[in-house]
């Protein structure tokens, strides 16, 4: 698929309001809460702001955003059995659906205190997003955003999840082409200008293995070891990449006091 500049825009307000609905989830997410209080404070978020959870029902995802702690990788279905603790790390994915147009965009958020071998991890995952926008570029291929996240991360010692990419995002949630977080230089379809996709890289601590919870939807990884996870709405426009999501309103909230 191949947007206008004026369905990029609309794009945008979609993402706009999944980056705040991660601010929101910013402010409230201290240990003792439950994953399953955060989902309900972020539903009602995006409803009062008109648009719809993007998740919930997805293919029978039963909830308006994945939240994956520690060593979840992603599709983590909230519960109240889920308490957050003081040390974790909290991958929140959610999407929005406004006036017909698709966003879709996570963070890791640190809770507390958390170790200096976890915080190095969130950095790696998140540098390697910014190296795979940097190279999603006009006339560079698929192939080559794979390339730049798998490199940096992979050299600073981290594997790269396989079983899950990015992908195009628009009128549907997951459109082609696939995006994956590994690749090779010159490979896979052509970027042009109207081009939008989530870029989101899965990086893991430990080994790349994942394993499926018996919910049938909880990624996690297979040594117990912590996974993070970063992912931008980017579109193609002018030749570079035009960032949709924003972190830097729940990097406020976040970091604030430190
Ligand atoms: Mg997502
Ligand atoms: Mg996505």
């Amino acid at each position: 698929m191949i947007y206008s500049d004026d369905e990029i825009e609309q794009i945008r307000q979609a993402d706009l309001l999944v980056s705040k609905t991660l601010a929101e989830m910013g402010k409230i997410l201290k240990p003792g809460i439950s994953t399953l209080q955060l989902d309900k404070i972020a539903e009602e978020f995006i409803r009062d702001h008109g648009a719809e959870p993007a998740f919930k029902g997805y293919e029978g995802f039963p909830a308006t955003l994945c939240i994956s702690e520690n060593n979840k990788i992603v599709h983590g279905i909230p519960s109240e059995k889920v308490i957050i603790k003081e040390g974790d790390i909290v991958s929140i994915d959610c999407g929005t659906i406004l006036n017909g147009f698709f966003g879709d965009s996570a963070y890791t958020f640190p809770v507390g205190e958390v170790d200096e071998e976890k915080l190095k991890l969130m950095k790696a995952t998140r540098d390697g997003l910014y190296k795979g926008i940097e190279a999603a570029v006009a006339g560079n291929r698929i192939g080559d955003i794979g390339y730049a996240v798998q490199s940096h991360v992979e050299s600073l010692g981290y594997t790269v999840v396989r079983e899950l990419v990015g992908h195009g995002v628009g009128r549907h949630l997951h459109e082609k082409p696939q995006v994956p977080n590994y690749g090779k230089r010159g490979n896979g379809k052509k970027i042009k200008n109207g081009l939008v996709i989530a870029i989101e890289p899965m990086i893991n601590m430990g080994s790349k293995d994942v394993q499926i919870a018996n919910d049938g939807w909880t990624f996690s990884t297979l040594d117990g070891k912590p996974s993070a996870h970063f992912e931008h709405s980017i579109a193609i426009r002018n030749g570079k990449a035009d960032i949709l999501s924003d972190f830097e309103m729940i990097d406020k909230v976040v970091y604030q006091n430190k």
